[in-house]
């Protein structure tokens, strides 16, 4: 069934990883009880798991759902909602939400997500800047903020929202922790105490044991389709984040003064429910898989993020390559070891909006979702291959196995 020498191979690695899957377990177990805390503090009963039609007036499960989030993450309220497509959809409406004319969004960990440069800086398309809203930006240095200049910055600029990303996207900074963003988050409110604070914390939720928003985002994002919903909910991102904030959102998310009064939904919401209250422990599968396949990676040969022994701050892993048809085949080994759309072939394609060919493997039950094991890269020096998810570990080391096989033999 395995190649013996990959086995074994794995096997010695993983023995190696153990330290690390403790400590992972421990913060699960913590999230794990937050989560069960949550459901119980915001009373779910079953019969609010109920679905909505029409206006959705008195959709319980809505309320009920939009609790626990906010409660899970140490926020005041929020918005979770199956009609929220996206995590840039849910980004979307909360910049929108909060950003007036002249306004100045003020983004610290430099350029935001790739789709999110269309939604700031897109011409006659109804982007913030069509509406006069500036943006302004700095880089982080060092893996952290470059707190000099932020400081004279935010002087000069007066910004009424300063904007965190916590993931790294498509770049090759490593991802921020919890602890940073605390303090930084002081930081900015000692310059200007009104300033609000917005995290895209997309592939971060549940890897620490505090939440941006624990420690004083005043509007926190993410995806259902990634860590937040455990690869069970079917669609839909959370925004949660301080009263006032929320009901700011809320406002753009349905309409002024109706808000969060109605929004239904015909589908189920259960799987919304179960997969929020399994998200702690399919993000240590996830954290598990990509702490022994980044090992993996190094035994290789290969130079990976994060690098063995540091504590990961989100789900992503990068894999250095260094050639096109490594990527290429690494691609197609997740892809192939896939439980549905196995027999496609991933091949690079020019996708919009990308100077480089990129190569994409994903055989999810959920269209899109990254919670699932998944894989990307544009081909392009290093050839850097970005992999994050897998609901269940032993997937991800299946994974592994044949990963180290493809290179044991081929030497
Ligand atoms: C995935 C992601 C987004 C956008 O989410 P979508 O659900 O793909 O629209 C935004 N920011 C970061 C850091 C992400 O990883």
């Amino acid at each position: 069934m395995f190649n013996l020498e990959a086995l074994k191979f794995v096997n010695d690695v993983e023995k190696e990883c153990l330290p690390i899957f403790t400590k992972l377990e421990e913060i699960c177990l913590y999230n794990q009880k937050k989560m069960l805390n949550a459901f119980r503090d915001a009373n779910v009963n079953l019969s609010d798991i109920a679905s909505s039609t029409g206006y959705g007036n008195d959709d319980r499960a809505r309320v009920k759902l939009s609790e626990v989030y906010a409660r899970v993450f140490g926020a005041e309220t929020g918005i979770v909602s199956p009609l929220i497509t996206s995590g840039t959809h849910g980004l979307t409406i909360a910049l929108f939400g909060i950003l007036r004319p002249d306004d100045i969004m003020f983004s610290v960990t430099g350029k935001p997500y790739d789709t999110l440069i269309d939604v700031i800086f897109g011409e006659g398309i109804g982007s913030l800047k069509d509406f006069k809203v500036r943006y302004e930006d700095v880089d982080l240095i060092d893996n952290d903020f470059d707190y000099k200049l932020i400081e004279t910055r935010m002087k000069e600029l007066n910004p009424r929202m300063v904007y965190v990303q916590r993931s790294r996207g498509y770049t090759s900074r490593e991802s921020l922790s919890v602890e940073k963003i605390e303090k930084l988050i002081k930081f900015v409110k000692n310059i200007k105490p009104d300033v609000l604070v917005m995290v895209d914390n997309c592939y971060g939720e549940f890897v620490e044991m505090k939440e941006p928003s624990d420690v004083g985002a005043d509007i926190m994002v993410g995806s259902l389709i990634k860590n937040a919903g455990g690869g069970i909910a079917p669609t839909g991102a959370y925004i949660v984040g301080t009263n006032y904030a929320i009901e700011q959102i809320s406002s753009r998310f349905i309409a002024p003064s109706i808000g969060l009064e109605v929004g239904s939904y015909a589908g189920s919401y259960t799987p919304f429910f179960q997969g929020c209250f399994i998200a702690p422990h399919v993000v240590l599968n996830a954290l598990k898989g990509n702490i022994l396949f980044g090992r993996v990676a190094e035994k290789l040969g290969m130079s990976s993020l994060p690098k063995f022994g540091d504590m990961p701050h989100d789900i992503v892993r990068t894999i250095e390559f260094g050639n096109a048809d490594r990527l290429v085949e690494f691609c197609r080994i997740i892809q192939k070891l896939s439980p549905v759309d196995s027999a496609v072939v991933p091949y690079p394609w020019d996708m919009p909006g990308y100077n480089d060919q990129v190569i994409m493997a994903a055989g999810a039950f959920v269209q899109g979702s990254s919670i699932e094991l998944s894989a990307d890269g544009p081909l392009r020096e290093p050839y850097v291959g970005y992999m994050q998810g897998g609901v269940t570990y032993e997937h991800v080391k299946i994974v592994a196995i044949e990963f180290a096989e493809s290179y044991l033999t081929s030497k």
